[in-house]
């Protein structure tokens, strides 16, 4: 039997994985982090999103780990806002979260290990994710010959939107049964909810639904809220 655990936050990404999962693994497990990060609403996402697919999660609650420079768990910097999706800059983001994708891959071996899980599913991807060094494939082939080092075992670490655009991400997820509707919960916006349109990772996601030609289900979600609500 061919079990996978998904490293799960209750974004866009992360989802789809996730769904992605469902569809090719018998058995998948989901495993969230909290590690103090501003948009905490990922976690009522995360859940509610494992809800509706129906897969054993666990959150690991990691308290402060990692605290200062970025302003995803610096709460008294502010999250850089730009007009449009050409204004974003090059080069290494300032929401860079040092050592994350390591410590969370490590823990994620340790459940692994403990569930029987052949393989761990990550959402990163080297294109559009503002050069995060621990979203490349460099790194995560690394990471999976390290764990097959260090745990005596052939893990592997399956990246499936590694080389998608956000919009190549879009049409995947369409393919996906349920998986649409489930992203109506996501969260992706580093101040939380409702989206602020303007980070960087509101205006990477409106830009993968542009070019895809789809609406996203939250913003239709939450223009429907709106609109009961008025
Ligand atoms: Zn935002």
């Amino acid at each position: 039997m061919s079990k996978a655990l998904v490293i799960f936050s209750g974004g866009q990404d992360s989802t789809t994985c996730l769904y992605w999962a469902k569809q090719r693994f018998d058995d998948v497990f989901a495993l969230t982090f909290d590690y103090g990060q501003r948009h905490n609403i990922e976690l009522k996402s995360a859940e509610k999103i494992a809800q509706l697919a129906g897969i054993k999660q666990e959150v690991l609650n990691l308290g402060p780990i990692f605290k200062g420079l970025s302003p995803l768990t610096d709460l008294s910097r502010d999250v850089e806002k730009y007009d449009d999706v050409s204004a974003l800059p090059s080069g290494l983001a300032d929401t860079f979260v040092p050592g994350r994708n390591i410590l969370f891959l490590t823990l994620a071996a340790n459940r692994a290990y403990v569930l029987g899980c052949d393989s761990l599913v990550i959402g990163v991807a080297q294109q559009d994710y503002g050069g995060y060094p621990d979203c490349r494939e460099d790194f995560i082939t690394k990471m999976e010959s390290a764990m097959a080092s260090g745990l005596d075992s052939d893990l592997k670490i399956l990246a499936p939107l590694m080389h998608m655009t956000k919009e190549n991400t879009v049409t995947l997820a369409q393919s996906l049964p349920g998986c649409m509707e489930a992203l109506a919960f996501s969260t992706t916006c580093y101040n939380g909810a409702p989206p602020c349109g303007s980070c960087n990772s509101c205006l990477l996601r409106a830009k993968g639904f542009a070019q895809a030609g789809v609406s996203d289900p939250l913003l239709e979600r939450l223009g429907q809220v709106a609109a009961e609500v008025g």
